[in-house]
């Protein structure tokens, strides 16, 4: 089992002064590179998402050579293109008495106090900038008659400051950075490597210096190297097979980091979003999400009787024809004060919940309904397809159910068809650990975006991971990478001949010939999903510690039939996309067991992380402040060795650390 190192001290870098001016002291007393030197350094930025396009675009413009990579055959296509609902900011455009410390106060309370706080004021911070700087891209927010920017709420908060473009925010923000990236492609200060997959960081004398990586098209390894690598590769939510994820998401890049020294933190807080597409069959390969942002409009409900309930589950009563009065709201019933719109990990909890108990509202039992009857009777059709119109379509389109589509009237009330949805795996909070200026424990390795851990805790709220990637590549990266970059001008070009290129490009390549000599029964994908069976049912929404260790023992075994038993068609040389695939399971197994470790290890629940023997009578998440106030960072020990456990103790200045409450 994985043991702890105290000794090891984590130096998080924090700032000092009141919480309310760390960043702007920061950035005053922060060493700035001379521009002149600038021309000299080349920054290599893994990732054109949301994170690593602003990083790329910014850092190209402030006159650095940036060399940009991304798995995706055009930067427009990653991951982040799917972010539906929207981008908080604290604008406070409604009038509602938002403001930063009350952005600040609900992203720490919506981690369950289990974020950094000094990282968490900051974000707060810089989360207006980032409207003013994609307003001035062009990106299209939605508008209200006036002219103003609309706000929409989402989960744990209660003002409305949820920026958005229809339900297509994501693909907008990309659109913007990815205009400013091409500027910077343009001028020649930034160089794209489109299908290009990093397989290793390379280290020498201790520092970052370049990648190897893979060209998905010839299959050949190339050496880069620069003065400062950094990943924006997104999250690792793939380890369970199934989630709201792209398919190509994949945490290869961060893992090979972890192996070569970099900390990952807390990567037990996983998000599981509780709206979504439930589970059809077991040939899927592909949740879709039914965006938060219809927690707004929609009411979640199943019904009161059991009897209803085992009608709908066989097929004879369909959800319309139960009226008003043997409706169970239960987020409302139990969470008055922010009823629909309570954090992800909390409406979860009460799915599950409610379905355990045999109130689930489809054939497997699995799911509760999303009705937005009363909003379509109090607004109308056109309101409601004004805000979530592609969401309607693409439910539509998935399941043959239109949710604006009139199906009964009882007592003069109109029902609509309602969606169903259940939780699945979304968005991963742990992540690459970093300190405050973003840096790994790897000097000259920086991780942004969703691949570090840094800013939601155990738990992250809607419209913020948008608002993390784009203040760490726009506002965050850009100002602290200088700090290390001020000393690196210094150093000539470092050589791809050193023996240290050379060594990791024969890892990389033992490592690819390995793989495809293993020529046993199994695809990739069969034992993946094999892996993904074994992380929902012992590592997934409800955790024990007698489940965990059943997990990691069965993925060890698994692991085994991995090493022995895949088979990988083709070669090296060319596009081989199994190939490519075998290399992100690899490093799936390595992730899902620092997972269940990282679970195992912390005996409470707290945010994402629901130990089932630490509950309330009610069945919240009890937290052990006394014992677990900590970042929980691993540190690699070899491939056949369980991890060490570091510890980064959370600090708390300006919020007082209590229990959650959504319910007054
Ligand atoms: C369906 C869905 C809806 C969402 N809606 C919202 C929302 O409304 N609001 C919100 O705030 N958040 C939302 N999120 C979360 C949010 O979209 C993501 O957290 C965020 O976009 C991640 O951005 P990123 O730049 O960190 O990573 P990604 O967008 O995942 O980008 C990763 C990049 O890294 C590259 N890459 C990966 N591995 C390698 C490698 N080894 N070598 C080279 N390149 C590599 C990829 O090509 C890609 O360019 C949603 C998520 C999902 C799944």
């Amino acid at each position: 089992m994985a043991t702890e190192k105290e000794t090891k001290k984590i130096d998080s870098r924090i700032p000092e002064g009141p919480v309310a001016e760390k960043w702007t002291n920061y950035k005053a007393h922060q060493r700035l590179v001379n521009p002149k030197n600038k021309l000299k350094l080349d920054v290599i930025v893994v990732g054109t998402g949301l994170a690593g396009a602003s990083a790329a675009a910014s850092l190209g413009e402030m006159g650095f050579n940036v060399l940009n990579f991304c798995i995706q055959d055009s930067p427009r296509r990653a991951h982040s293109i799917a972010a539906q609902g929207g981008i908080n900011a604290a604008k406070n455009y409604q009038n509602d008495g938002d403001s930063v410390y009350r952005l600040f106060y609900d992203t720490v309370k919506g981690g369950d106090y289990r974020a950094r706080e000094a990282n968490v004021y900051r974000l707060a911070e810089v989360s207006n900038n980032i409207i003013d700087q994609c307003v001035a891209q062009g990106v299209p927010f939605a508008r209200e008659y006036g002219g103003m920017l609309a706000n929409r709420s989402f989960g744990g908060a209660q003002v409305s400051r949820t920026f958005y473009a229809k339900g297509q925010t994501g693909q907008q923000l990309l659109l913007g950075a990815y205009s400013s990236l091409s500027a910077q492609v343009q001028a020649g200060k930034v160089k794209l490597f489109t299908r290009y997959e990093m397989e290793d960081v390379v280290i020498v004398d201790g520092r970052a210096r370049g990648i190897i990586a893979k060209n998905l098209v010839t299959g050949k390894l190339e050496r880069f190297s620069a003065n400062a690598v950094v990943i924006a590769t997104g999250g690792y939510g793939n380890a369970y097979f199934l989630s709201t994820n792209a398919m190509g998401c994949n945490c290869t890049a961060a893992v090979q980091c972890y192996r070569k020294g970099a900390y990952m933190a807390n990567p037990s807080y996983v998000q599981i979003h509780p709206t979504c597409i439930p589970v059809h069959g077991d040939k899927q390969s592909k949740l879709t999400l039914m965006s938060e942002s219809l927690r707004n409009d929609g009411r979640i409900w199943v019904p009161k009787k059991l009897e209803d309930a085992k009608k709908l589950q066989e097929g004879t009563l369909q959800g319309w024809e139960i009226p008003e009065e043997d409706r169970d709201y239960y987020l409302e019933r139990r969470y008055p004060a922010f009823g629909n719109l309570v954090p992800r990990d909390v409406a979860s909890r009460a799915a599950k919940e409610r379905c355990d108990k045999g109130f689930g509202v489809n054939n497997t039992g699995l799911a509760v309904f999303l009705d937005f009857s009363e909003s379509i009777n109090r607004l109308g059709l056109d309101a409601m397809k004004q805000r979530y119109g592609n969401l309607f379509d693409m439910y539509e389109e998935i399941t043959d159910v239109y949710p604006g589509d009139l199906a009964n009237e009882i007592n003069g009330v109109k029902y609509y068809k309602p969606m169903m949805i259940y939780p699945a795996i979304h968005y991963t909070m742990g992540g690459v650990w970093v300190d405050y200026e973003l840096q790994t424990s790897i000097p000259g390795l920086f991780a942004i975006g969703e691949c570090n851990f840094s800013d939601h805790g155990a738990n992250r709220l809607g419209a913020s991971a948008l608002m993390q990637g784009l203040a760490d590549g726009y506002f965050v990266l850009p100002y602290t990478i200088q700090n290390y970059l001020a000393d690196q001008a210094i150093w000539p070009r470092i050589s791809t001949d050193l023996p240290e290129f050379e060594a990791a490009e024969k890892a990389v390549d033992d490592e690819l010939t390995r793989l495809l000599n293993i020529k046993g029964k199994r695809s990739v994908d069969s034992i993946h999903k094999e892996l993904g069976h074994i992380m929902w049912e012992y590592v997934g929404m409800g955790r024990t510690a007698e489940g965990l260790k059943t997990g990691i023992q069965k993925m060890k075994e698994l692991q085994k039939e991995f090493d022995t038993n895949l088979f990988v068609p083709g070669s090296k040389e060319g596009l081989n996309v199994e190939l490519d695939k075998a290399i992100h399971l690899r490093d799936f197994f390595t992730m899902g067991e620092l997972v269940a470790h990282d679970a195992l290890s912390r005996n409470e629940s707290c945010g994402g992380h629901f130990r089932e023997e630490y509950q309330t009578e009610e069945g919240e998440a009890k937290r052990d402040d006394e014992n677990y106030f900590y970042v929980g960072c691993w540190e690699y020990q070899g491939a056949d060795k369980d991890p060490e456990l570091i510890k980064e103790p959370l600090e708390y200045e300006a919020i007082k650390v209590q229990t959650r409450n959504y319910k007054n």
